[in-house]
């Protein structure tokens, strides 16, 4: 065993289905009662929905959340949690509506509840990208690391298969980076290969059957782990090029990291060929790159950045 450093995150995790009805408890829990409900507008009614389970201890939903996190809707959210006065935030929804709900706790320090539908991963990171001018910046701070997660397999269901599936892979590029991290260690590379694992089996039974609730559970269990790699260790080359082009050309997350972890695999495998090597048997493959290619494609899932709104 070689020498390593393992920071764990300060987070509370609540897994299983039906699970959203603990949101009120977590929020007493918390010592909390002016809870405001984000989401992005397709997601409103679910908000909505929450909000009035949550009775007296809602303070009303702001349903705007944008993906890469513009930091225009940032500003209008903390006029709504100023005027509101509210004191807790609860983020309903993938990793758009997680983002705002980490911009106003990087801006006002109110604690946060993550109620994630995708499988993006960014409920279980400090790390926050924001959009300003068309640049989109990352940071780490443990300020924006909510303090409750709660997974509801239930909410993923809707979740539709192409953004299951693109979604998986997201993940599934957390787990691949985590394996050749240059802080890698033990805990993390035993997680990122669990949460491939879990993804890879689960994503070809979401495409057959999106209502199959042990699969949703097996990969949401996966984005769990991987998110959970994410927040830990640091990324490389690929999440670095898909923050620089889905930010300057507003290309669509999941996708973006769909069409280039092949590619960025292929490059990095001869430099981290025990990481490929470890990527390979998880895909059953005899080589990193190919079977994550082999794996987009039985997935049905985009290959080329032109087919996600890449301009030449
Ligand atoms: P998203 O949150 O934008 O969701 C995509 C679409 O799916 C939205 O329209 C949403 O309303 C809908 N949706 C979500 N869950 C659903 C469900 N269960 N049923 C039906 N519809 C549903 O997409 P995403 O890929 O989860 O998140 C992308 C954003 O997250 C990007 O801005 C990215 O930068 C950020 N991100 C950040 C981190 C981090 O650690 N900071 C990690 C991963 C992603």
């Amino acid at each position: 065993m070689r020498a390593f450093i393992y920071s764990a995150l300060p987070v509370r995790v609540i897994f299983g289905r039906g699970t959203v009805s603990q949101v009120a408890d977590e929020v007493r829990r918390l010592g909390l009662n002016r809870a405001l409900v984000l989401s992005t507008p397709p997601q409103a009614d679910q908000a909505g929905k929450l909000s009035t389970e949550l009775g007296q201890l809602s303070a009303g939903v702001f349903t705007h959340a944008t993906m890469h996190t513009p930091v225009d809707i940032t500003e209008q959210a903390l006029q709504v949690t100023q005027q509101r006065n509210v004191d807790c935030l609860i983020a309903l929804g993938g990793g758009s509506t997680t983002g705002l709900s980490k911009a106003l706790a990087l801006r006002t320090d109110l604690p946060q509840i993550a109620v994630p539908t995708t499988y993006a991963g960014s409920e279980a990171t400090p790390i926050l990208g924001q959009l300003e001018r068309g640049q989109k910046t990352t940071l780490r701070d443990l300020k924006v690391l909510p303090e409750v997660i709660i997974y509801d397999i239930d909410l993923t269901l809707t979740l539709p298969a192409a953004l299951s599936v693109t979604s998986g892979i997201n993940a599934i590029a957390h787990a691949a980076e985590a394996l050749y991290s240059s802080d890698a260690n033990p805990v993390t590379t035993q997680l990122a290969l669990n949460g491939f694992s879990a993804l890879v089996g689960a994503l070809p039974k979401i495409i057959c059957d999106p209502t199959d609730g042990e699969a949703r559970s097996e990969a949401l269990y996966g984005a769990w782990a991987c998110g959970t790699c994410l927040g830990s260790v640091g990324m490389a080359l690929h999440h670095k090029l898909c923050h620089v082009l889905g930010g300057s050309f507003d290309l669509p997350h999941a996708e973006t990291h769909t069409v280039l972890l092949p590619h960025v695999v292929a490059y990095n495998q001869l430099a981290a060929p025990a990481a490929a090597q470890r990527i390979a048997d998880a895909l059953g493959a005899a080589d990193a790159a190919n079977g994550l290619i082999s794996l987009v494609r039985q997935l049905g899932a985009p290959t080329a950045l032109r087919d996600i709104g890449m301009p030449e």
